[in-house]
């Protein structure tokens, strides 16, 4: 089932949580909610969930209208980070939850009830666990129980708010590619919601990045990262380094380096500044071809795969990070005091007006 939300705005009192916020989820997608806290995640899954009403705009379910609509009606499930388990149920009746207290009608059979259950339990990797209670599970498996629980009612889609946020890195890293193992199962629409760039770029399809109640860029993992839209994506998806500056005639400068760029413009000069991912920093022992500047090495920290460097430029004063692989690093013969000549390549220019 695909989502489409369409110019949604939603305030709470005189603050906006949502503006003007417009999205596509294809069906069968996972899709990834990413953002700072405060940027108005949970907002938007509670609106597609229908918990709540926006202001205007709308919400179509495979092009049919529910921005209305009840939310049992919607047939979708959710997961939120702090959705305890009814903690005096025994797992089993944690996932039957949602299809026992249907109406009569609509209710399955309790033979029925207790064969998905089961499946439920064998897809989320629990079997044999049916008659514990929650405080007998590790905090892993609680949030596949929590999964098993959404599933059981047969959503349409799959809405999971930080579903794993309060678990420790290890067992993070597990139920990721347990979630992807279960979408590629299912092939279920899945919107997730995470503040951890890192976990969006390896579970979703596409990743929808949000900053203070508005969407900020839309693309695959490999769009989002090498063509962000503009700073805010680009520092909210990786370290990266930032030096100031200022453009004029269509020339920036940072510093002693001096760019060509494709702006015109005649509005005199205005602040300007480069941006660079720290891996993409070229350390050298004498200047070559193309922009280089001077810097002094403050700190150097082994980092399992690969050495950070802390360096200063001479020109600027500006502190930035160079990433480099050991073997890299062990040619260049450089300690912590050494002065070395650094390329600034790959630089993406914003213009600050
Ligand atoms: P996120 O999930 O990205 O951390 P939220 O959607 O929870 O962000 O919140 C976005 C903004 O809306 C926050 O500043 C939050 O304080 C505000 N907000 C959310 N829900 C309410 C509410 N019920 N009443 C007032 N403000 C709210
Ligand atoms: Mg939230």
């Amino acid at each position: 089932m695909s989502i489409e939300v369409v110019n949604i705005t939603k305030s709470y009192k005189n603050f906006t949580a949502l503006k003007e916020v417009s999205l596509h989820i294809p069906e069968g997608e996972l899709v990834a909610l990413l953002g700072p806290s405060g940027s108005g995640k949970t907002t938007l899954l509670r609106l597609i969930a229908g918990l709540e009403q926006p202001d205007t705009g709308a919400i179509l379910f495979h092009g049919e209208d529910n921005t209305n609509r009840d939310v049992r009606e919607r047939q979708v499930g959710f997961v939120f980070q702090h959705y305890a388990l009814f903690r005096h149920m025994t797992i089993f009746d944690n996932i039957a939850f949602g299809l026992s207290v249907r109406s009569r009608k609509t209710r399955p059979s309790k033979q029925e009830i207790k064969e998905r259950v089961h499946l439920l339990l064998r897809l989320v990797q629990l079997d044999g666990l049916a008659h514990r209670y929650p405080s007998q599970l590790s905090g892993g498996q609680r949030q596949r129980v929590a999964l098993a629980r959404a599933l059981a009612v047969e959503p349409k889609f799959l809405l999971l708010d930080e579903p794993f946020g309060a678990l420790d890195t290890k067992v993070r890293q597990e139920l990721r590619r347990w979630l992807r193992h279960l979408h590629e199962k299912l092939g279920l629409t899945i919107l997730f919601v995470t503040h951890d760039q890192e976990e969006a770029m390896e579970l979703a399809d596409q990743v929808v990045v949000m900053n203070e109640g508005r969407v900020e860029q839309v693309g695959s993992p490999e769009e989002i990262y090498h063509l962000p839209a503009n700073p805010f994506v680009y520092s909210f998806l990786g370290r990266v380094n930032l030096f100031r500056g200022r453009i004029r005639d269509g020339k920036v400068r940072l510093g002693e380096a001096e760019f060509e760029t494709e702006w015109e413009h005649n509005s005199g000069e205005l602040p300007a500044v480069g941006y660079m991912r720290p891996h993409d920093v070229e350390i050298a022992l004498a200047p070559g071809d193309g922009h280089f500047v001077q810097a002094r090495i403050q700190h150097i920290s082994p980092l399992g795969p690969i050495v950070r460097l802390d360096l200063r430029r001479l020109d600027t004063d500006e502190l930035f990070e160079a990433e480099l692989s050991h073997q890299r690093f062990s040619e260049l013969h450089v300690e912590e005091k050494s002065t070395v000549f650094v390329k600034l390549n790959n630089l993406s220019f914003y213009v600050e007006s």
